[in-house]
């Protein structure tokens, strides 16, 4: 687990001055890490039954389409406004200096189906608790949302349900 974190490379001042940046993308390129990765967390999952992984934009669609594949489950994009064709439920959300928002398709989440949400890294929990809140609005039961990172010393897990939080790495 230390070899997978050491992979995973500091920036400093990124996106803003200030913040230190988990870049992600050293591990994601280096073919034994993205594997072993995939691996691992998939391995928490085989044998529960699992209809659709919940991707959230961008990042999660990388870890959350090779879960998909791995678990024989349908991959639902979570995205940015306006990226979705259909007809979609959007949730508003406070970031610590104004709001985002995020897309579903309202027909991607069947009521009673078991839903597994996947995320590169939870920092504050301020993006994935929008995302659980559009998942359990379209009636999806939701298994876990998983990261590949977690940054702990800002306790997002706080704002998720609980006992349903798991990350690969912590920070
Ligand atoms: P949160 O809403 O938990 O504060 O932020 C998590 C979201 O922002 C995730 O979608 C994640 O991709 C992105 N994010 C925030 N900080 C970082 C970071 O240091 N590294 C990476 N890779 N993503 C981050």
């Amino acid at each position: 687990m230390q070899a997978l974190k050491d992979i995973i490379r500091d920036i400093h001042d990124f996106p803003k001055k200030g913040i230190i940046f988990k870049d992600i993308t050293t591990l994601l390129q280096d073919a034994k890490s993205y594997q072993r990765t995939i691996d691992l967390l998939s391995h928490r999952y085989v044998g529960q039954h699992i209809d659709k992984v919940v991707g959230v934009e961008a990042r999660g669609f990388i870890i959350g389409s090779a879960l998909a594949y791995k678990l024989g489950a349908g991959i639902v994009m979570v995205r940015k406004p306006g990226k979705l064709p259909s007809e979609t439920f959007s949730k508003t959300y406070d970031l610590e200096y104004g709001t985002d928002t995020l897309e579903i398709h309202t027909d991607a989440i069947k009521p009673g189906e078991k839903i597994l949400i996947a995320d590169d890294l939870l920092a504050t929990g301020g993006t994935m608790c929008a995302v659980v809140d559009m998942v359990q609005n379209l009636g999806g039961e939701i298994v876990e949302c998983c990261f590949m990172a977690e940054l702990e010393f800002l306790n997002g897990r706080a704002k998720l349900p609980e006992g349903k939080v798991f990350s690969l790495l912590s920070f």
